[in-house]
């Protein structure tokens, strides 16, 4: 049994934070097993390499004990093989359409935003002119079958992704797309229970389609409710929620924030995804 929290170091942890990584951690330690810590720090534009280590103080001050600190600007190398072999499969193809290109041509939404409509989908690109690459999800749903994922609270689901359209898996600016990096790591750190907040659901349904393409292990999942501020919406640093690293300087008690959250002690409660705006 091995868990993981998985922060990205592009702004400092606060309590929403705190709640998954006891999650996590509690879900590992009552099974006796491995609690990780997986620092997501590959988009170069936005990853302060400074927080990594804000990030494991914050964790010691909550009283919570971490096995092991993978890092994904190690792994740079495995993000890329897995995109030359999806390449290679005929899976993927390169887009150069902006975003504003994407929103003005899209006519549905999806979990993440306007859908793509597979504008480049056929098209002859350059592909080394500075593009991303695109999952083409029909015909990687074609290749597996019907798939299902399972989660500890909502049950055995059917895989959707295509409600996300045609998913970035390599980013012009970045190594790997999330989607892919996430999957990859999870397959890597030997992950059997994928713990992270209900606002990343939709994204298992990507993810089981990229573990049954590239023929990694099945880890089961468990998507926590979210901590939410006074107007409903999940918490967020940049509407105010207190930095965990600003309440350890300011003196509180780290292992007693950690009880109060265990025991369902919420400042303003706790939201399931659906019933939460998600918007940034
Ligand atoms: N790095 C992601 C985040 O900070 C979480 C990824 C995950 O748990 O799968 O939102």
């Amino acid at each position: 049994m091995r868990t993981r929290f998985a922060p990205s170091p592009n702004g400092p942890l606060h309590l929403g934070h705190a709640y998954a990584a006891i999650v996590a951690h509690d879900l590992a330690r009552a099974a006796g097993g491995r609690f990780l810590l997986r620092i997501e720090d590959i988009d170069g534009t936005r990853s302060r390499p400074e927080l990594a280590a804000e990030f494991r103080a914050d964790l010691a001050w909550l009283g919570l004990a971490w096995d092991e600190v993978p890092q994904q600007s190690l792994r740079l190398a495995s993000y890329h093989a897995a995109g030359e072999r999806l390449k290679a499969m005929g899976l993927l193809y390169p887009c150069r359409c902006t975003r504003a290109e994407i929103a003005a041509a899209a006519d549905r939404a999806g979990p993440d935003g306007p859908v793509y409509p597979g504008t480049c989908k056929g098209r002859d690109i350059d592909p080394t002119d500075g593009v991303a690459w695109r999952l083409d999800v029909a015909a990687a749903l074609a290749r597996c079958g019907p798939l299902q994922w399972g989660d500890a609270i909502a049950g055995v689901q059917q895989a959707r992704p295509e409600q996300f359209g045609d998913v970035v898996l390599l980013r012009k600016e970045a190594p790997a797309s999330y989607h892919l990096a996430a999957t990859l790591d999870d397959a890597a750190d030997g992950v059997t229970l994928v713990t992270r907040g209900l606002d990343l659901f939709a994204a298992s349904h990507v993810h089981r389609l990229l573990q049954a393409l590239l023929g990694l292990p099945v880890p089961r999942w468990h998507h926590h409710p979210l901590l939410v501020d006074a107007t409903g919406r999940k918490l967020a640093k940049r509407r105010g929620s207190p930095s965990l690293a600003d309440r350890r300087r300011a003196g509180e008690d780290g292992p007693a924030l950690a009880a109060a959250l265990r025991a369902g002690d919420f400042p303003a409660g706790i939201s399931l995804g659906d019933r939460v705006n998600m918007a940034a």
